[in-house]
């Protein structure tokens, strides 16, 4: 399956990757990190939907997302 890790420690909570997501499958955390903001969050649930489009990960300014395809041969 895709993985999609998010540093949230780097995370300013822009929500850009919210919206940049077709999925919508990336939601903004209640918890504050360490410098303040409500960071983005990748339910591990939603692995099975993602698509490992990268779209997230080009559209986050601070480039704390990281995403991992799927293997080969393995359902995306
Ligand atoms: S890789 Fe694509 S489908 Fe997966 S969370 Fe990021 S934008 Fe959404
Ligand atoms: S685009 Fe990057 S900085 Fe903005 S909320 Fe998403 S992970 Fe955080």
């Amino acid at each position: 399956m895709a993985k999609v890790v998010i540093d949230e420690a780097r995370c300013k909570g822009c929500a850009l990757c919210t919206l940049a997501c077709p999925k919508k499958l990336i939601r903004m955390s209640d918890k504050l990190n360490r410098q303040g903001f409500l960071p983005a969050v990748f339910p591990a649930e939603c692995s099975r939907d993602c698509t490992s489009c990268a779209l997230c990960a080009q559209m986050c300014p601070d480039v704390a997302i990281t995403v991992f395809r799927a293997e080969k041969g393995e359902k995306p």
